[in-house]
Parts: structure tokens; sequence; C-alpha cells
């Protein structure tokens, strides 16, 4: 198996690494971050599962990232995710992991949000000669085809020359994610249909990389079950379309399970057999790191009230240290994670060493 350097990966490295998960049935879980606290526990995450790892920012979280304070929201959005790409090219190395880095979403509003970001990156390839992302997102799966594979094309033409790939988005997937999705959609759109699969191939295989987020009854975030049925076989029948039609080998799409959180184990598992190399997390990990320190907050419930205690005296300085209680968080979005590392089979498979 081709061995990859620890660190950012991107252009060859970053295919090589898909093609090590489509071969071995696998895939990365695409966690998204806020902050220092969820990004550090992605990458020790990773480092202890000895899995390779995808980190990517939606808009909010990005916004987050550089702080809500910033009265320009919109710079806030570039600056933050730039501001967390440094901190996870300067870090992953140290972790000893091949990272994947990403942005999530990015509707028609936001396609603003990733030209800029697109622009930092063209000056940080002249300064570094590799790209500050390996790949953005743009989703305008509530466009037409038409519109969504145009954009798509213009952006990842502007991403090739820094040896960027893009991800798309056909069919709607359900719920919503960051306030960008859908909740009233008819049932039909959420079945993303080969032939628009196929013509996606068309416009984008000839400019440079892509991967795709086929819609196949998933859902974003986690919502009461029962109301969809996911249906992993189209994404079998997208890959076997393309295959047959353009005369490429097995499973030739790089695809995207969006909308992961909270879906049945064996449709994921079924899932990894059809090219599936990517797979968002984000519901879960935000219930992992929020319960476990709604835990400590309770047990504790004194020491989040008073510096010291009314009685005793005693000071509460140690249970109320931020360390302590978001320390309690990250561990238990590594606990979050170390699941989905064997959900999603990638534990032990990492191409660094
Ligand atoms: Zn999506």
């Amino acid at each position: 198996m081709a061995k990859l350097e620890p660190g950012v990966v991107w252009g060859d490295q970053y295919q090589t690494l898909l093609r090590a998960c489509k071969e071995g049935a696998y895939a990365l879980p695409a966690v998204n971050i806020v902050g220092t606290n969820s990004l550090n526990a992605v990458m020790e995450a990773a480092a202890k599962n000895k899995s390779d790892i995808i980190i990517q920012l939606s808009n909010g979280g990005a916004q987050f990232f550089a702080g809500k304070g910033m009265e320009d929201s919109h710079k806030a959005k570039v600056l933050g995710a730039v501001s967390a790409a440094q901190h996870v090219h300067l870090l992953a190395k140290e972790y000893g992991i091949a990272v994947v880095l990403h942005t999530d979403h990015a509707n028609k509003k936001l396609v603003p949000w990733i030209d800029d970001l697109i622009t930092y990156g063209e000056q940080y390839f002249k300064d570094h000669g590799y790209p500050l992302f390996t790949s953005h997102m743009i989703d305008l799966s509530e466009e037409t085809i038409e519109d969504n594979l145009e954009t798509s094309a213009r952006i990842l033409k502007r991403m090739v020359p820094l040896g960027m790939s893009i991800e798309i988005e056909l069919g709607v997937t359900g719920g919503e994610e960051d306030g960008v999705g859908s909740d009233e959609i008819d049932n039909d759109k959420l079945y993303t249909q080969p032939e628009e699969v196929l013509q996606a191939y068309e416009v984008l295989a000839p400019i440079g990389h892509f991967s795709l987020a086929a819609s196949f009854g998933n859902v974003h975030g986690v919502y009461k079950p029962g109301n969809v049925e996911l249906r992993p076989e189209i994404l079998k029948n997208s890959q076997e379309l393309v295959a047959s039609t353009k005369g490429l080998g097995h499973n030739p799409l790089d695809l995207v399970f969006h909308g992961g959180s909270g879906s049945e184990k064996d449709k994921i598992a079924e899932s990894l057999n059809y090219g599936v190399f990517k797979m968002n997390i984000d519901t879960d990990t935000q219930f992992a790191f929020a319960h476990a320190i709604g835990e400590y907050v309770e047990a504790n419930a004194d020491a989040f009230k008073h510096q010291i205690h009314p009685e005793t005296g005693e000071p509460h300085k140690k249970q109320y240290d931020p360390r302590v209680w978001l320390r309690k968080g990250e561990e238990a979005m590594i606990e979050r994670l170390n699941e989905a590392f064997i959900d999603l089979r990638s534990a032990g498979k990492t191409l660094v060493g």
C-alpha cells in the first residue's frame, strides 16, 4: 500500500487515500469542528485509532472559529476557516496522521465565501507550494442541475491549478445542517437519479477531480426515524451507469455520505461497498461533547455557582477551570469517534507510517 507523509494531503496524495478507501471498502469520518477543542479532539481520535481523517468547517463553524464578535461576519467566515486550516497544517504532522482539510456545505448565497477562500488559497499556494485546503464543497442541490454544474465547474477550474478537489451535491438531503437544508421536500427528490450523476461526471471529470454527495434517503441531523428509507443501491446504480457508459472500472466515482448521524449501521456498511469514502459526522459528535459537559456541570453544580464553597470556604477553582470541563467534552467526542472509526472500518488503516 502506498504510504503518505503525516500532515494535510492534497492532489495525488489525496487521490491515493481515496483509492485505498474504496479498494479496502472503508471510509473516513468527516468531522465538523468549531474551535480548537473539537479540532484537537478529532486529531487525537484519529491518531489513537490509527485512521486518517477528514476535518471540515461549515460556514458557521468557520465564523465561530474566528469569533462570533467579529463585526464583519463574511470576513469572519473566511478568516476563521483560514485560521483553522493553519492550525491543522501546523499540528497534523505532530499527531502523525494524514488529514483531508475541507469546507462543508456552501449553497448559492455562500458561493462568495468559497470564492474568497480560493483567493486566499491562491496566495497561500504561491507562498508554500501546496494548497491551504484539500477541497471545498459547493452545494447547489436546490438549484437546477444545469446551474449546479455550471457553477461547480467554474469553481473547480479555479481550484485545479492549486491541486484541489471539489465536492458537489445532487438531490436533496433532508433535514437541516447549520441552517442549510430543507424541511419540506418531495419524497422522490430525496433520491438522486443515476442519470444526473452521469451528467455531473460528463461536466466535471474533464476539468478535474470531484467527489459527489448523492442523496439516497439520508437526512442531515438526527430526526425521528421512519420518514424516509435509506437506499444505498442508488449509489450502486450510479456507479454502474457511469462505469458502463464511460467504459470505466469498478466504482469509478468518489462518493460521500451526508447525514450519517443516526443512520442504520447495516446501511452504512452497505454503502462502503459502493465507493463511499467519506461520511459526514457532526450532530452525534456535538451531542457527545455537550452531554459530557452537562453531566460534569450537574455533578459539580456548586462550582458553577460559587467561586468558593459558601459553607466550607473551599475554593472551587479545580472544578470550574475551563480546561477540566472542556476536556470532558473532548474526551466524549473522542469516544464517539472511536465508534465511527469502527463503523466506517477505517481504524488501523492509516496510510502514514
Ligand atoms: Zn449535504
